[in-house]
């Protein structure tokens, strides 16, 4: 969007990528595909999800001349990133909403230490949603809003509205049902990202994903995690015209896009606009929803957890029992001495007391009273 609306490329614009793009040297950002014409152009490269084109076309907009060098390049792309809901919060309607990370250029001046230290190479794999940015999937799917209105966002909220509204709440929900106009990028720009993201669906990386009835525009996402298996990332919006619903599914060590957070995104948008799950979609749901991605190193962490946790249950249990059992020996000796304090054949209180005290005898005094022993 940042490189059509600056005027960089038009939808046309294509990049030869034989697996990855090497133009930075030291850095090198690898692709899916090998098969040449797979970024021949931008609805090619969206279809393919190709890393190469992305990383081109990140780095035209950081090295764009029009801005006098890489931080002026930098801070007009962080500002489009800004209007578009990242690094920055929504305004939700809920507390300690997370505004993510767009990282400010001292970031980047402390890192590389200076301003000059660093360049687009640098910090290329922001051009493939990587590097220091982190996004929220709420601003995930505000974003999907924002693409699928051509230009716009209500911000997103829990309460729709309120019954019998009053004047309080009225002016209590008015911030909720302001528009918000993001920077004004032409309609035609919108449409070349309108129309490879149908492609994705259609012949691209989410090709099996189908609404029944419904043609809609995805794009895959699949995030390198350190620790496991790749995170699976999948953000859409449905009808492809006239749309009704903006999603967006992370799916923790799911592997690709397309293969955990994909089907749910599909699930959620097909039962929305359905209002039903197809009977094929539904045996996939109750696959999907048995499926345990956790994977084996916080298994056992939750184990030793829960195994932790139970000891200390076992532990606190039998220190009650401990307790109570003291106290009923306690008890024991005390009515006892009281017993052996009585006359034999004392009151009605003697007797009484008596009666209890046995029931509440040990069973060495039991056996020690029945032998006639003191
Ligand atoms: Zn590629």
């Amino acid at each position: 969007m940042v490189a059509l609306d600056e005027g960089l490329i038009t939808p046309s614009y294509g990049v030869s990528c034989y697996g990855g793009y090497g133009a930075c040297g030291g850095v090198y950002v690898r692709c899916e595909h090998k098969n040449p014409g797979h970024a021949a152009n931008l609805r090619l490269a969206l279809a393919n999800s190709c890393n190469s084109y992305f990383s081109d076309i990140f780095r035209k907009a950081i090295d764009n001349r029009k801005y006098s060098n890489t931080i002026q390049g930098y801070l007009k792309w962080k500002e489009y990133m800004n209007a578009f809901g990242l690094g920055r919060t929504l305004e939700v309607d809920l507390p300690s909403e997370d505004k993510a990370n767009i990282p400010d250029t001292s970031k980047y001046n402390k890192f590389f230490g200076g301003a000059k230290r660093w360049n687009s190479c640098s910090v290329l794999t922001l051009g493939i949603g990587q590097d220091k940015m982190t996004a929220t999937p709420i601003q995930m799917a505000n974003l999907m809003c924002i693409i699928a209105n051509r230009g716009y966002y209500y911000p997103p909220h829990f309460v729709d509205s309120i019954e019998n509204e009053m004047d309080a709440d009225t002016s209590l929900l008015a911030k909720y049902r302001k528009k918000h106009i993001v920077t004004r990028i032409s309609d035609s720009a919108y449409q070349a990202v309108h129309d490879g993201m149908n492609d994705v669906t259609v012949y691209g990386t989410a090709a099996y994903i189908k609404i029944p009835g419904i043609e809609y525009c995805a794009k895959t996402g699949t995030a390198q995690n350190p620790h496991g298996k790749n995170h699976s990332i999948f953000v859409a919006f449905a009808p492809k015209d006239n749309p009704k619903i903006a999603v967006a599914v992370v799916v923790e060590n799911g592997g690709y896009g397309s293969v955990a957070a994909g089907p749910i995104a599909g699930f959620i948008m097909e039962k929305y606009l359905n209002d039903t799950i197809s009977t094929e979609g539904l045996a996939r749901v109750e696959t999907v929803s048995k499926t345990n991605l956790i994977p084996d190193a916080i298994r056992r962490w939750y184990l030793r957890k829960d195994s932790i946790r139970i000891a200390k249950i076992a532990i606190e249990e039998a220190a009650a029992k401990a307790e109570i059992q003291e106290e009923n020996n306690k008890a024991n000796t005390e009515a006892l001495l009281e017993s052996n304090s009585k006359p034999i054949g004392g009151n009605d209180t003697g007797n009484k007391i008596k009666i209890k005290s046995s029931l509440l005898m040990n069973d060495d005094k039991r056996k020690r009273r029945d032998s006639g022993k003191p």
